[in-house]
């Protein structure tokens, strides 16, 4: 199966989870996003467009969508991996694994999602978007996710070994984004550690012989107390790439005129055909 069907609108309210504003702890948030005397409470979230406590009550409920996408996936003999996109409250695309089903290691959940969402917005850029997925992406994901600008990337578990963001610096490479401004948008702001001892849990439900192994060889990151957040790097006003571009683009005019010249000058005498030398 594909990514299912993109649900309608999904606005989430905070008057409507009551429970979780208890759990927001404003220790998940890492301090040094914080500045002095802010006030997340009632701060708009400049990615989501929400309050702090809104923006992490929509991180809940998508991961929570995530585990059962990935449930789903497993009982149709994939592995338990799940994914969903958001665009500012309402759900893009969602999908599971479909590896198994269509004989193709390229269709991780994640990837599958971030084509249906492109499809679905009809458009490459995905900067308004966050990418959550039930466990780490691999690089493999990870680099058509900056490549389509994703502004956010949530995820329950972390994988050492062969995650996009633990293990291969895709997810926070500025490098990608300095050098090639034009193909690769800057790190996304990342959520770990998300309902991460249900999405164990999910893990465990499909195989816990797999399960115990995959965690005594450190495939799979364990479960944290609390989400940790990374901010993502601050958008600058000015790409240095670009401007440097932009300030040898003169030099560059006078060395092509210079060469074309010397060109002219000496001009590559054509062959003749007839001649015989
Ligand atoms: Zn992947």
């Amino acid at each position: 199966m594909a990514a299912a069907s993109p649900k309608d609108f999904l606005v989430i309210h905070l008057s409507d989870h009551p429970s979780a504003i208890n759990e927001l702890d404003e220790s998940a948030v890492s301090k040094r996003e914080q500045p002095e005397g802010d006030c997340s409470q009632i701060r708009m979230d400049q990615m989501t467009l929400m309050s702090r406590p809104e923006a992490y009550l929509q991180d809940l409920q998508m991961m929570e969508r995530c585990l059962e996408l990935a449930q789903y996936g497993a009982k149709k003999g994939e592995l338990p991996f799940g994914a969903v996109i958001v665009s500012r409250g309402h759900v893009i695309a969602e999908a599971t694994n479909c590896v198994s089903s269509e004989s193709d290691v390229t269709r991780h959940a994640e990837l599958v999602a971030l084509s249906e969402a492109q499809k679905v917005l009809k458009r490459k850029r995905l900067q308004d978007c966050t990418l959550y997925s039930i466990v780490e992406p691999c690089p493999m994901c990870s680099f058509p996710a900056r490549e389509a600008r994703i502004g956010r990337v949530a995820f329950a578990l972390s994988s050492p070994v062969m995650g996009g963001y633990s293990k291969w610096d895709v997810l926070k490479d500025d490098d990608l984004s300095n050098k090639l401004p034009e193909v690769f948008g800057q790190p996304p702001e990342i959520v770990s550690g998300l309902l991460s001892a249900q999405a164990e849990q999910v893990w465990r439900q499909w195989n816990p012989l797999v399960w115990r192994f995959m965690k005594r060889r450190g495939c799979i990151g364990s479960a944290a107390d609390l989400p940790e957040r990374h901010a993502a790097v601050p958008r600058p006003m000015i790409s240095w790439t670009a401007l440097a571009a932009f300030l040898a683009a003169p030099a560059l005019l006078v060395s092509k005129a210079f060469l074309h010249s010397r060109a002219g000058s000496r001009a590559i005498p054509k062959l003749d055909p007839e001649s015989d030398s």
